[in-house]
This record gives structure tokens, C-alpha cells and sequence, in this order.
């Protein structure tokens, strides 16, 4: 990094005047691409929203509607940065509009909320597809026996840059204001995962997040009924991913019955969905 220096007019020692410290630190941690990079980012927050925009965020988007005023704010500028920067592509044809963005973006943005967002930078493209869709499918088993197949998808994140979307379910789920499922939160939760290594890590977060992993486990094996869907217990990977969509969709349920989790996540996502309005109605400032 330190190449990035400017190297005329050092004192000998190497050392930098004081009053350059700002500058030194800027291109020390920040090399020059991300500097235009926050620049151009900074400037799309600051855009007013296209017309229109707002009247589907408000019709459309539950969670939006729960949002109180200055994180609506914060969401807008988010989803401008978002939509200017990932490509949308339909699967099979599909043709993805400019609401089906809006409305997919939205509910991203809403997990990037009072962090400072890094924008999902694993995911080059979203597919969407008009509904779930088929794909490969290789399974192995405990003994090592590979078995190929078909699978049907609500949606998928690849590490390797596309996010897959079923926008039939982006409308079961994310549009359904009781609904505990939300692909959008489910796979953009993935990003974060192998974003931050959050489920790979060693730390507290990543020991709550295991604990409660195998009391899902535990649970779905007894056949107990937990706020929590049974498809967490696939894998922590999936945990994470299905709790975040429990987080923001039903709040009040996972912090009843999984308090020790819910502080987790909030923790995590500097948010706190239980304080939230009901979708049902206006929050306060609207
Ligand atoms: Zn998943």
C-alpha cells in the first residue's frame, strides 16, 4: 500500500509532517479505486429517488413500510447505489422491470442498514427467473455414494457472482406480511456469510450462531415446532441464511424463542426488526 504514496518531498526519516497524516491514511487504507469508488456511491445516496420509486417502496414492500423515517432514508440511498451497480438479467427469457428491481433491491438494502455497506460486492449479476427453476443437482451421501439429479429452486447465491431469484417467490414470501420466508433476505444472507466468514469464524457470533444451530438440529429431529424454519437445520451456511429471514419477518416470534440468537443477529445487523412498526400500518414520521 505504501507504493501508493506520494515519495517526493519526504523528510528523511521517512516520516510524514503531521499535518499530511489525513492525507497519508486516505491512500495508505483506501487505495485510489475505492476512493472514486465512495465518491461515486456518496453521490447516488444523495440522488432523489426516481418518481414513482416511493409509491411502490410504500405498496409493495412490507418491510419498507415497517422501516421508521430515517432508515428509509438511508434505504433509498442504498437501493440507488444497488440498482446502478448489479446487472439484472432474466433467466429463461424472463423480463425483469424496472418495479422487480426496485422491489428485489429493496429488501437487500434493508440487511445493509446503519453498516457501512460494502454493496454485495460477490454478486456481479442477479438472474431472475419467473418462477422456481431447475437446476443440477450432485448429492453425496455418508457412505460416498454421488448421486446426480434435478432440483427445483426458489433461488441460489454462487460465490462465483450471480444470485438466482424465483420472482414468484419473491412475491409469495417477501410480499406477504405474515410470512416468515423471504428469498431475497435467504440469499443475500448468503453473500454476507461468505462476505464476512461469518458461519466459517471462530468467533462469539459464530458460537451462538452454532449453538442454536444444533438446537434446531435437536429440535427438528423431535419434531418440535420452533419459530425458526426446519430447512436451518441443513447446515450452518443455511442457519444463518434462515435466521435473518426469521429476523426481519418475525421478529417478535425469534426473539421469544430464541433470545440469546435474536440479541446475536442484532447485534450483528445493528438492528432491531422487534422495535419495529406492523406493516400493516404507517410508522411514526411517514
Ligand atoms: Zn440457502
Amino acid at each position: 500500500m505504501a507504493s501508493n504514496l506520494p515519495q517526493k518531498g519526504l523528510p528523511a526519516n521517512g516520516c510524514l509532517p503531521a499535518s499530511l497524516h489525513c492525507y497519508c491514511s486516505l491512500f495508505q487504507y483506501n487505495p485510489p479505486m475505492l476512493f472514486f469508488t465512495r465518491r461515486r456511491r456518496r453521490r447516488l445516496r444523495n440522488e432523489p429517488l426516481p418518481q414513482g420509486w416511493l409509491q411502490v417502496l410504500e405498496q409493495e414492500v412490507p418491510l419498507y413500510r415497517r422501516l421508521h423515517g430515517e432508515d428509509r432514508d438511508e434505504l433509498h440511498g442504498h437501493v440507488q447505489v444497488l440498482l446502478a451497480e448489479k446487472a439484472f438479467e432474466g433467466g429463461g427469457g424472463f423480463a425483469v422491470t424496472e418495479r422487480m428491481r426496485l422491489i428485489i433491491a429493496a429488501q437487500a438494502c434493508v440487511l445493509l442498514l446503519h453498516r457501512e455497506p460494502t454493496y454485495y460486492p460477490r454478486v456481479s449479476s442477479i438472474i431472475v427467473y419467473e418462477e422456481e427453476y431447475l437446476a443440477p443437482l450432485t448429492e453425496v451421501d455418508e457412505c460416498g455414494v454421488v448421486t446426480e439429479g434435478i432440483d427445483r429452486r426458489s433461488g441460489e447465491f454462487s460465490p462465483e457472482g450471480a444470485l438466482v431469484l424465483s420472482w414468484e417467490d419473491v412475491v409469495a414470501e417477501g410480499l406477504d406480511v405474515h410470512s416468515a420466508y423471504n428469498v431475497v433476505l435467504h440469499e443475500f444472507a448468503h453473500e454476507l456469510d461468505a462476505e464476512d466468514g461469518i458461519t466459517a469464524g471462530t468467533g462469539g457470533f459464530a458460537e451462538i450462531l452454532r449453538r442454536n444451530y444444533l438446537q434446531l438440529k435437536r429440535s427438528v429431529r423431535l419434531g418440535r415446532p420452533t419459530a425458526l424454519d426446519e430447512y436451518g437445520a441443513e447446515n450452518p451456511a443455511e442457519f444463518f441464511a434462515v435466521a435473518t429471514e426469521c429476523f426481519f419477518q418475525e421478529p417478535l416470534s425469534l426473539r421469544a424463542g430464541h433470545t440469546e440468537l435474536y440479541r446475536a443477529l442484532s447485534e450483528y445487523y445493528r438492528q432491531d426488526p422487534a422495535q419495529w412498526g406492523d406493516s400493516c400500518t404507517s410508522p411514526p414520521g411517514s
